[in-house]
């Protein structure tokens, strides 16, 4: 049995207060100070994976290298730690009570009644050790979702509760994230709030460890005594969150308010290694103080909320660092792009990107933007369903195949260069049945693409179901469109580019899900750089 510490990250008050990003930054810490860690999330809906959710009720879906579609936050626990994360790092209640289930019909339980304590309660315990018992880690932080005080809530509290009795004291640390609201009317910052929501975590058997409290304003000692005095923690493990001008500064923020040497200590582990931060710092530097700016158009159907392009937008600035270079991104509405509008709407972009997307709404906007990028040599970099528009506009402009389209748009088109493959016709599920996960891509070596990767062999996530019609190839080659990265078991074409364009690569993979502060993506640094070049040629 390995003595791996558990870390519990429960929120208070309100939702969105960044459990997420103070999970992230914690780990950060402790991996920067030599620990491995991992971050775990628990997500108190019954979907049985996020896959299904349309992104604006729960943002985008991000994708394991074990092709897991998980919660968003995953992404922010790679982009922070720079290791990848699985299926067994996010866990929803779906997830739990299917597996239960399947147990009670399989007859797994002998007859008993199958109730919500143990039987629950265990398989929430079994997923949370799961990543502990790999050996792998000395740490697994375990974010639960959701809002202390919600029903949904209840049993995962009731697990934590358990393996706090079950485990040594200093094996588990609960860290509570609350809100202490700034009332300007009395100019006063009040901590009744978060009284109440510690006060409800008490009533489930759970007394915090830390609290980590987010503040427009400086908590202040006097504040601090009292949130320690009525919360019962200790007057040190009170730690103020800040409102940072960029979730990387966070890590920053929380080792000068010492929340990873207070918690190393509260789970018995020596502090006396600083952590090494060298690479962080330098990052941020880059980051605050760029050289250059660019701004880039990022088309599709979902950009009312941001969080839906997540990853696209923390890889954009990743590249934008790496290229000190600032990465404004002007948000496009697919859905109100046409022919007519496109030049005005994208006026002034240095770069342009059309987004992953499914289904038919907008889809005529991202053709006639591909049209306007391919057409005025702007740097262009298209994603899955970006990649499909530039491959329809393509064959419709180009070679003169008129109405080409995907057949998720148009079944009966006369030209369907864009298709479904045989083993997904059968498919009627939804949820899990896409192509999702790593597979590896072969570049062709006189590509953009080899130039960008420096290999030949790579390895991206996939989540689509359509692919590139290979009978509609040699057309394609023969206009000028080539297929420089192909799948080596199937022959799916996984990459386009047009060599006679400045910077114009469709990727049908997602390399936004593995760009991280370590390891910015080469394609979107690539970008980037050829936006730079674009704005210096086109003054
Ligand atoms: N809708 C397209 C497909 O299923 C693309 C999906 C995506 O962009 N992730 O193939």
């Amino acid at each position: 049995m390995s003595n791996t510490k558990y870390i519990f990250v429960t929120g208070g008050v309100t939702s969105s207060l960044g459990k997420g990003i103070i999970a992230s930054s914690l780990a950060t810490l402790l991996q920067a100070r030599g620990y491995s860690v991992t971050i775990q999330k628990l997500d108190p809906y019954i979907n049985v994976d996020p896959g299904t959710l349309n992104p604006y009720e729960h943002g985008e879906c991000y994708v394991t290298n074990d092709g897991a579609e998980t919660d968003l936050d995953l992404g922010h626990y790679e982009r922070f730690l720079n290791r990848p994360t699985s299926q067994a790092n996010n866990v929803t209640t779906g997830r739990i009570f299917k597996t239960v289930i399947e147990k009670e019909r399989r007859g797994d339980y002998l007859g008993k009644t199958v109730q919500y304590v143990p039987h629950i309660t265990d398989e929430i315990k079994r997923r949370i050790k799961l990543l502990g018992n790999t050996g792998e880690y000395e740490i697994v932080i375990t974010e639960i979702g959701g809002t202390i005080g919600d029903i949904e809530s209840q049993v995962y509290v009731e697990a934590v509760r358990q393996m706090r009795q079950e485990l040594p004291t200093g094996n588990t640390l609960v860290i509570h994230l609350t809100l202490v609201p700034y009332l300007a009317a009395s100019g006063e910052l009040k901590t009744k709030p978060s009284q109440h929501s510690v006060k409800m975590l008490q009533a489930e058997g759970v007394q915090p460890d830390i609290l980590v409290c987010r503040a427009e304003r400086q908590l202040g000692d006097e504040i601090k005594r009292k949130l320690a005095l009525f919360c019962n923690v200790k007057n040190d493990s009170v730690i103020e969150s800040l409102d940072a001008e960029s979730i990387y500064e966070v890590p920053v923020l929380m080792h000068k308010e010492k929340l990873d040497e207070v918690t190393l200590r509260k789970l018995d582990l020596p502090t006396k290694n600083e952590p090494d931060l060298t690479r962080w710092r330098d990052f941020l530097s880059k980051l605050k103080y760029p050289e250059h700016e660019v701004e880039i158009g990022l088309v599709g159907k979902y950009v009312e909320l941001k969080d839906s392009y997540k990853s696209i937008a923390e890889a954009l600035i990743h590249a934008g660092a790496e290229n000190e270079t600032k990465v404004k991104v002007r948000w496009i509405h697919s859905d109100r792009l046409t022919p007519e509008s496109v030049a005005r709407t994208c006026k002034g972009l240095q770069g342009i990107l059309v987004a992953p997307g499914f289904g038919e709404r907008g889809f005529e906007g991202k053709i006639a933007t591909v049209q306007y990028a391919r057409e005025q040599n702007i740097p262009f970099f298209v994603i899955c369903f970006g990649m499909q528009a530039a491959v329809i506009e393509f064959a419709r402009n180009v070679i003169g195949l008129k109405n080409a389209n995907s057949t998720e748009i148009d079944e009966k088109t006369k030209y369907p260069v864009i298709d479904l493959m045989e083993a997904q016709k059968k498919v009627t599920n939804m949820g899990g049945t896409m192509r999702l996960g790593a597979s590896d891509c072969e570049l062709t070596e006189t590509s953009k693409a080899f130039s960008i990767y420096k290999r030949s062999m790579i390895s991206e996530r996939h989540r689509h179901r359509f692919e590139f019609n290979n009978k509609y190839l040699d057309k394609f080659i023969s206009k000028g469109m080539d297929a420089t990265g192909t799948n080596p078991d199937t022959g799916l074409v996984e990459i386009v580019e047009i060599p006679a364009h400045p910077f114009f690569i469709g990727v049908q993979f997602h390399p936004e899900y593995k760009s991280t502060v370590a390891n910015p993506h080469p394609l979107f640094v690539n970008f980037i750089k050829a936006a730079i070049a674009y704005s210096t040629t086109s003054k």
